[in-house]
């Protein structure tokens, strides 16, 4: 079981109980980006297992009425075991989502694995739309991967990125990277259908609230759960948002990384822990 400490970041371990936290974000008319933690997977049986429940959490959005999607990550459905089984487990997840009618989302990983995704993800988004690709503002290669995407059927998420690429294919600045995800920004309200913006940061969701106001191009916003939530739901009252929901057994790893990358989320686990 999640101890409460780790509820705040995780909705559980099991679909009924990520399904649950859906269910209550729906009432606050904020959808829900599903995602069942893993990753980096070297064991064929391991991605198969971890696919054979996206399938299954597929077909249970599909048999509910609640608005939310999927998030893949790449090496959780065999990237590291190779480029060909992921891109067997990405097409057969997209044939249930498209039985069920589910929006598939792809994240994005380190640097090493971009080209296999983005063939991946092009060779499924051709056959089914209701799919989407995130990428990174702070990897300098961002600009041509948008303009293949641009041409694409589905959706692109924009992030910041939360890796760390060597210092000749990313900026590593913050400023530098904040001014990339600005541009990029930019260029996808100007040339894309549809911008969905993967931040918490109030000056990106400002610009992109402007930029949506110039060009009229659709946007979501998207956030992770348990990180600025009030302003998720404040949010929802005008704007379309996704909070990203992470669920499933392999939640520590993913809660200490949280916890560590912000001082006031690791002094809210301490608090936690005194209180007892
Ligand atoms: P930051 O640059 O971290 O912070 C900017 C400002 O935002 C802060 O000054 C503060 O005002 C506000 N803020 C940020 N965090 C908090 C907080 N915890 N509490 C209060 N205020 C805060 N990365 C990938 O590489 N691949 C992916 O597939 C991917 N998917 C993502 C999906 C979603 C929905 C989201 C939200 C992020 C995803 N990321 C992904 C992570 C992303 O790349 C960034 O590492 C992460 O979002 C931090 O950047 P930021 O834009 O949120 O703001």
């Amino acid at each position: 079981m999640i101890p409460p400490i780790a509820s705040r970041f995780v909705a559980g371990e099991s679909i009924p109980a990520v399904l649950d936290h859906t269910r209550e974000l729906n009432e606050g008319n904020v959808k829900g980006i599903l995602n069942l933690l893993g990753e980096h997977y070297d064991s064929p049986t391991d991605a198969a297992a971890d696919a054979a429940t996206y399938r299954e959490l597929v077909e249970e959005i599909g048999r509910s009425d609640l608005d939310a999607c999927i998030s893949i990550k790449p090496s959780q459905i065999g990237l590291d075991v190779g480029a060909e089984v992921f891109a067997e487990h990405l097409a057969a997840i997209r044939e249930t989502a498209a039985e069920h009618d589910v929006f598939v989302w792809v994240d994005m990983e380190d640097h090493t694995t971009i080209d296999d995704t983005l063939d991946a993800f092009e060779a499924n988004v051709t056959a089914y739309p209701k799919m989407g690709l995130c990428v990174q503002a702070n990897m300098k290669r961002t600009r041509e991967d948008l303009k293949r995407l641009v041409d694409l059927p589905g959706k692109v998420r924009l992030v910041k990125g939360a890796y760390d690429p060597p210092k000749a294919l990313a900026y590593r600045d913050k400023a530098r990277v904040n001014e990339a995800y600005r541009e990029e920004l930019e260029y996808l309200f100007e040339h894309a259908d549809h911008v969905a913006v993967g931040s918490h940061d109030p000056a990106m969701i400002d610009h992109a609230i402007e930029l949506h106001e110039q060009h009229g191009t659709p946007f979501e916003i998207q956030m992770l759960m348990g990180v600025r939530e009030d302003a998720q739901f404040d949010l929802a009252r005008e704007y379309e948002v996704y909070q990203y929901v992470p669920y499933g057994d392999k939640w520590l790893s993913y809660f200490y990384r949280r916890v560590m990358e912000r001082k006031e989320n690791a002094l809210f686990a301490l608090r936690a822990i005194l209180q007892g």
